[in-house]
């Protein structure tokens, strides 16, 4: 079977966008790869969080993608941070990784303009640590939203540089993107992507968020004037929510139109607002259940962490070997 590999940070309650755009496919492709996801605790880093607050938001992460379907006895999971593999594969990673091309990364520039009071290091070099992240597994494909291509793209460059300069070791991993993704903007926002970080909450949906909260934000999204349902460049909050409906319906944009030919916002938002709820209710319901059993969940964490640096303890060794580190005997 070919290798997946994929991770979420624990900055928050996972969002509609991290759901419709990574989760649930993550669960889709269970029987068909093997897969490794990860909860990203140490990219979480980057961001302030109170460290209180992160633990809990790992430990809720992790129960998030159990109550999102994803299988323990058919994938691993695990912290990031309980594979020291990361952050000493991330090392090796940084040295190789040029000013210049971090600069480039959108991603930076978009949070260093959220955050400039802390525009730090790991911010900077966090492709770098990502990169590391995917090559000690020889990951075949990264199942990535549209946001993180380009992130992708730098770790394919870094494992040529590294095999080029030290002979092959590195596979060359591909993005992963499936048919039924869908890039979900903020609903006050709607040209910028929906962030689990963000703190407007009128702006995200959680995928914890109960039904009367859901049709609340729904109904207060920000839409335009024309009053008429179908997908255009310069509708885009229509779009979104269009983009939204059909992820979770199936349908497409044109039975869209056609279902809300001659309806206003209202009822189009307000039948959005319910598949979402409808969608969502059942993930509550078992993250709830699972948050009972933190014993449980601690049993699982363990087993992922001891199965993943096994895995990556290999990789690690060899890259290590070959930049000229000198092991111990
Ligand atoms: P943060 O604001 O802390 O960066 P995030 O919502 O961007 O949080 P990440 O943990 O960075 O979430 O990313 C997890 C996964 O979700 C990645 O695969 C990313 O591509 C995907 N993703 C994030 N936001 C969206 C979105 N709005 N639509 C679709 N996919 C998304
Ligand atoms: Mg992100």
């Amino acid at each position: 079977k070919k290798i997946i590999l994929s991770g979420i940070q624990p900055t928050g309650v996972f969002t509609l966008g991290n759901y419709l755009g990574a989760v649930r496919n993550w669960k889709t492709i269970q029987d068909e790869y093997r897969c490794y996801y990860f909860i990203a605790d140490l990219h979480s880093l980057t961001i302030q969080i109170d460290p209180a607050k992160r633990r809990q938001q790992t430990l809720q992460a992790f129960a998030l993608l159990l109550a999102c379907g994803i299988d323990p006895e058919k994938s691993l999971i695990f912290v990031q941070s309980h594979n020291p593999c990361h952050a000493e594969m991330g090392w090796l990673m940084d040295c190789c990784s040029q000013f210049g091309e971090l600069s480039r990364m959108t991603q930076f520039k978009d949070k260093s303009a959220k955050h400039p009071d802390n525009i730090n290091a790991g911010l900077f070099t966090y492709p770098a640590l990502m990169a590391g992240d995917i090559l000690l597994y020889q990951a075949d494909y990264v199942p990535v939203g549209a946001d993180q291509t380009q992130h992708l793209e730098f770790c394919r460059d870094i494992a040529t540089r590294f095999n080029h300069a030290y002979g092959e070791i590195f596979k060359l991993p591909e993005g992963y993107f499936p048919k039924a993704g869908a890039r979900v903007m903020s609903l006050q926002d709607p040209t910028s992507k929906m962030s689990k970080s963000d703190t407007n909450p009128k702006a995200t949906i959680s995928i914890l968020d109960e039904e009367p909260v859901i049709l609340k934000k729904f109904k207060s999204a920000v839409t335009d004037s024309e009053a008429r349902v179908c997908y255009r460049e310069d509708k885009p909050g229509v779009s979104n929510l269009m983009t939204i409906y059909s992820a979770v319906t199936g349908r497409t944009m044109d039975e869209i139109t056609a279902e809300f030919e001659g309806k206003g916002y209202g009822d189009f938002k307000a039948a959005v607002g319910q598949s979402v709820a409808d969608e969502l209710r059942p993930i509550r319901e078992k993250y709830a259940q699972l948050m009972q059993d933190r014993a449980y969940l601690e049993s699982l964490m363990r087993d992922g962490a001891e199965r993943a640096t096994r895995i990556a303890a290999k990789t690690l060794t060899k890259a290590k070997k070959r930049v000229g580190l000198l092991l111990e005997k």
